[in-house]
């Protein structure tokens, strides 16, 4: 309860970003204040012990700011999932619905291996569609789901639903 109030107090309410009738969670407040960024540093990597995580997700790009320093706490390795056309080597793609249109994201075919257990990182949850892509794409490496964590779950979209089939058991944990 006193890290939610903590966190909450540093994200702040951005309204009308990136577009007329769009309330933005802005994090910045949160990671430049090292007690609140400790804090959800600490919190997220404890959920990776919890669940058993062996390798640490991060989905670009907020996504990337959280999970680097829960990798290097947790003791795991660090793996990106980047917007289509930004990794240098062999990917393994996927593609989902937006609101309008589609998007694509994308993970080296290598990165992670049979026998990994991937806790997925990022830092709002809002319609859940990209974490649902990132779970197909570690599944579809051979991979384990360990969960998805994020900073925060925004309650009044149907993330959590959307996310559900996806995740087949593994916790959704939002702090
Ligand atoms: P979703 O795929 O609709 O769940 O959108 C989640 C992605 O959009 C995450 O990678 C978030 O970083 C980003 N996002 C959506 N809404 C917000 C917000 O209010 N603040 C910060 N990021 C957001």
């Amino acid at each position: 309860q006193e890290l939610r109030e903590l966190l909450l107090s540093r994200i702040h309410d951005v309204p009308d970003y990136p577009k007329p009738g769009v309330m933005f969670k802005d994090i910045t407040p949160l990671l430049a204040d090292a007690k609140a960024f400790a804090a959800l540093t600490d919190a997220l990597a404890g959920l990776c012990e919890r669940h058993g995580a062996t390798k640490v997700v991060g989905l670009e790009a907020r996504g990337f700011i959280l999970a680097a320093p829960v990798a290097v706490r947790a003791g795991l390795g660090f793996v990106p999932v980047r917007k289509a056309g930004k990794l240098p080597g062999a990917t393994l793609a996927q593609s989902y619905e937006l609101e309008y249109g589609t998007a694509e994201i994308e993970m080296h075919a290598d990165a992670l291996v049979e026998g990994d257990r991937v806790l997925v990182i990022d830092d709002v949850l809002a319609t859940g569609g990209t974490a649902e892509a990132s779970l197909k794409l570690i599944r579809r490496a051979g991979a384990e789901v360990a969960g998805v964590a994020v900073l925060m779950e925004l309650g009044f979209l149907p993330g959590r639903a959307r996310l559900e089939p996806a995740l087949d058991g593994a916790p959704l944990e939002a702090l």
